[in-house]
């Protein structure tokens, strides 16, 4: 008799191991291979799971094996992608199953479908093709011919990326509408000249995949594209997934978790926006997109490209230091010259309306002066006016103006923000943004019975009413997460802004980004101070890229001559370097300051971090239980030179949802020792813990890797 086969299964659990299975060939024919996705039974039910090992050997009893329910009908995840997943598990200190099954989109995962799924995707196939043909027939914007500068770039990338089989790392970077998309659209063209050749381009978020998608499928219209990003519907992703993994699609474009998808052909990489924080995930297993996207294609030796006009301090020193090749565009595309920085100190007087002003437009302006004077100089000009509030809601804190009473939420401790009515709500609400929890305004205070309560502060619907209020002729439209839900969608809002239908945008980052809007005059950039002092040692670099990409939406066109758009910053502290920078459009002595500032203090990418998050009933439990951590870590002999343990510390929102929440910080010079001492943590948690449960605290834990927030 022929030995019975095992096979050996991961699942989407917390479990460093995999479980053993028999195969049962009669029912299921010739064994499985590596990569295969199954259906197995687990305790009383069943799981999906990925085959890792086929053998005829089990640590365990065979005969008390259970069986495999079923095959799904594709082909396995090749070695390629099972390596980088493999790297991702151990990298991020993340069970295999855990890292694997969420890679796999919805629509494989339910195995009563996996009959039917065939047929399915050739209507959905079919669909398609009818739906790029009508497109193409609306006829498109063509990509212009690429200046000199641009040739130039892209003669150094083909360079670089001439040899067959060659891993590199390049840096494109340019400012703002240089036409870095052109350039790496056209370097790519070389490499889909080899027809089964697959291209991966991620993009950091689901807003800007839209236009993107449109000018690829302009460039590349004979070529098979799918779209991968959490905004398409299930069965499309799935059937996208399916495209990608078996090399029916050459083009891939997603944002982070497409970084995953499997790829049998994939021949180079683009990282559009390379320094956006979007790139890392921030729940379940904490990878960074880019990061995982240079492993891989150092793994399966193919070149790629980072494109930013504000880099990454990371990405740009390894540029510098000549382990990435660093290519520059440093014209804009169009001829338009860069925006003119305004820093508007809102200490300063001048720049405010003193209490008989008789310029002072109607209502309540809650802008400068000097702010308020160039809206309307721009709309005169008939150009539109993008003003920036990274806030959502109308105002952060509802107060009582007669005792301290504040709209505090009362399962997290944090404030709830004030929504006026809208298409979301149909009353005004208080809202808490960490927790979700929403309450009717108080008509009069809790505490004391005073009526007259007071907003602090204000978001993006406060500056909306008053832009109105000022300006009531002009067309008003709000772009932020509620007006993009409640309303057509964020695509929608942008065409209205393409289309000169607004005359003022008032928006969240939402607008900020990749935008190619043609007829911006003026950006305003409102409370952007918060940010300078953030205990966050990103806070500035982030800021700094963000206000480089508001600038980057003004004076796109250059069609007027050469007028590059104004931004205006209303600030309290002109003098800092992040606007001192700005004002001189120098990214590289930014960076090169933060450098030094980062080199100093021995933060990244000058050492390597890593978070212990603990979260229990109650923030002692929380501290408790990481206090331990950290006396056990030094107590098994990690106290390597190089490595600092920090005390445990309340996360800065501590308590969400009832949820108390503390964070242990490591740190380490190398690289290869915080591996070692998370492996180290990790197991030991392990041992204590069901699932990531301590078992006797009570606490629940996680590993983070790179955090990039603290
Ligand atoms: P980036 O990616 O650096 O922001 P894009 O490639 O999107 O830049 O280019 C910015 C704008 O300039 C786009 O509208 C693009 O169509 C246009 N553009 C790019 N290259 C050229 C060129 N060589 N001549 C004219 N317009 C160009
Ligand atoms: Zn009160
Ligand atoms: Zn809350």
């Amino acid at each position: 008799m022929a030995p019975q086969i095992v096979v050996q299964v991961v699942v989407d659990r917390p479990l460093a191991q995999g479980f053993d299975y028999l195969w049962n060939s009669e029912r299921l024919g010739t064994p499985p291979e590596i990569g295969q996705l199954v259906e197995a039974p687990f305790g009383r039910s069943s799981l999906i799971g990925v085959v890792i090992k086929v053998g005829t050997h089990s640590d365990f009893e065979i005969e008390k094996l259970k069986s495999i329910n079923r095959v799904a009908p594709l082909p396995p995840l090749d070695p390629a992608a099972l390596g980088l997943i493999n790297f991702a598990s151990q990298y991020y200190i993340h069970a295999l199953g855990e890292t694997i099954i969420p890679t796999i989109p919805q629509m494989w995962k339910k195995p009563d479908n996996w009959e039917k799924i065939p047929a399915k995707l050739i209507t959905a196939e079919e669909k398609k093709k009818k739906k790029v043909q009508l497109e193409q027939s609306e006829g498109f914007i063509q990509e212009a011919d690429l200046n000199l500068e641009q040739n130039q770039a892209l003669e150094k990338l083909r360079h670089c990326s001439s040899r067959k089989n060659e891993f590199k790392t390049m840096l494109l970077q340019g400012q703002t509408g240089s036409g870095k998309t052109a350039v790496f659209l056209n370097w790519l063209s070389a490499v889909l000249d080899d027809a089964s050749a697959q291209v991966l381009l991620l993009v950091p978020e689901i807003n800007l995949t839209p236009q993107l998608e449109r000018r690829v499928r302009a460039y590349f219209p004979e070529k098979k594209m799918v779209v991968l990003h959490s905004g398409v519907t299930e069965k499309e992703r799935g059937i996208a997934w399916y495209e990608a993994m078996t090399g029916k699609a050459q083009i891939i474009l997603g944002t982070r978790l497409a970084a995953l998808t499997p790829l049998p052909n994939l021949r180079a990489i683009v990282v559009d926006e390379e320094h956006d924080p979007s790139y890392k995930q921030q729940d379940g297993i904490r990878y960074s997109a880019r990061d995982l996207a240079i492993w891989r294609a150092h793994d399966v030796k193919v070149p790629i490209l980072l494109s930013s006009a504000t880099p990454s301090l990371e990405t740009w020193l390894a540029a510098q230091a000549g382990r990435y090749e660093h290519i520059r565009l440093d014209q804009r595309a169009q001829g338009a010259s860069l925006p003119k920085v305004h820093l508007i100190n809102t200490r300063d007087p001048q720049n405010q309306y003193s209490p008989g002003d008789i310029s002072k437009p109607k209502g309540k302006s809650s802008i400068t002066k000097t702010l308020a004077k160039a809206i309307s100089k721009n709309l005169e000009d008939k150009k539109q006016s993008l003003i920036l509030i990274n806030r959502r809601g109308y105002a952060p804190v509802l107060s009582c103006s007669a005792c301290t009473w504040l709209s505090k939420c009362q399962q997290c401790s944090s404030y709830m923000v004030m929504h006026k009515a809208g298409a979301l709500t149909k009353k005004p609400v208080l809202s808490c943004h960490h927790c979700g929890l929403a309450k009717s305004i108080p008509s009069h205070c809790p505490d004391c019975g005073n009526a007259d309560l007071k907003t602090l502060g204000r978001g993006t619907q406060k500056i909306e009413d008053a832009i109105e209020e000022m300006w009531p002729g002009a067309r008003v439209l709000r772009v932020d997460t509620d007006s993009s839900r409640s309303s057509k969608g964020a695509e929608d809002l942008f065409q209205e802004i393409h289309q000169g239908k607004v005359d003022i945008v008032v928006g969240t980052q939402m607008i900020a980004k990749g935008h190619d809007y043609q007829n911006i005059g003026l950006v305003a950039v409102l409370d952007a101070d918060a940010r300078l002092f953030s205990q966050d040692f990103k806070a500035a670099e982030r800021l700094f890229a963000q206000l480089v990409q508001v600038a980057g939406r003004a004076g796109r066109s250059g069609k007027d001559g050469q007028d590059g758009g104004d931004i205006y910053i209303e600030t309290q502290y002109p003098e800092s370097a992040v606007f001192q920078y700005l004002l001189a459009h120098d990214v590289d002595g930014f960076l090169s300051h933060i450098a030094s500032e980062r080199r100093e203090a021995g933060l990244p990418p000058f050492s390597y971090q890593a978070l212990v998050h603990a979260e229990a009933k109650s923030l002692d439990k929380a501290i408790q239980f990481l206090s331990t951590l950290k006396a056990q870590i030094k107590s098994q002999g990690f106290i390597f030179q190089g490595l600092r343990v920090y005390d445990p510390v309340p996360k800065a929102v501590m308590r969400v949802a009832g949820t108390e929440r503390a964070q242990l910080l490591i740190e380490s010079d190398s690289r290869k020792q915080l591996q070692e001492v998370l492996e180290a943590v990790d197991r030991g948690l392990r041992e204590n813990s069901q699932g990531r449960i301590s078992k006797t605290a009570r606490v629940r834990w996680l590993i983070e890797r790179d955090p990039i927030t603290i």
